[in-house]
């Protein structure tokens, strides 16, 4: 990911308001609720840019069926909300890094 205006890759990425620094988004998405908003917000240590996408949640579809179920609708739901709002490519580049090392590092889900 490059800052858009200057070009620097030292962009840091932060998910709030109410996550704590170093959340990522994929965590972000699954912990929030209907009608809750996840801040995306990107700075430049080099040129001082910076960026603050808010997505909000305006639905999240669960069932009383499988708990896996239950949680990929509503992630899928977010992330399709969120992407939509996401309009460079780096940044979904980068989304879509974040999705594959949690899916790595989780491996199986523990439960
Ligand atoms: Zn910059």
């Amino acid at each position: 990911m490059e800052c858009p205006g200057c070009g620097s890759t030292a962009l840091s990425q932060e998910v709030g308001p109410e996550w704590p620094i170093g959340t990522s988004l994929a965590d972000a998405i699954l912990d929030v609720d209907v009608d809750g908003r996840i801040v995306l917000a990107r700075n430049c240590w080099t040129c001082g840019w910076s960026e603050e996408r808010v997505v909000r949640v305006e639905s999240i579809d669960e069932t009383s069926g499988d708990p896996d179920v239950v949680e990929r609708r509503r992630l899928l739901d977010t992330l399709t909300d969120t992407l939509e709002d996401v309009e460079d490519t780096e940044t979904l580049e980068r989304l879509l890094e974040d999705v594959r090392a949690r899916r790595t590092s989780d491996g199986s889900r523990e439960s």
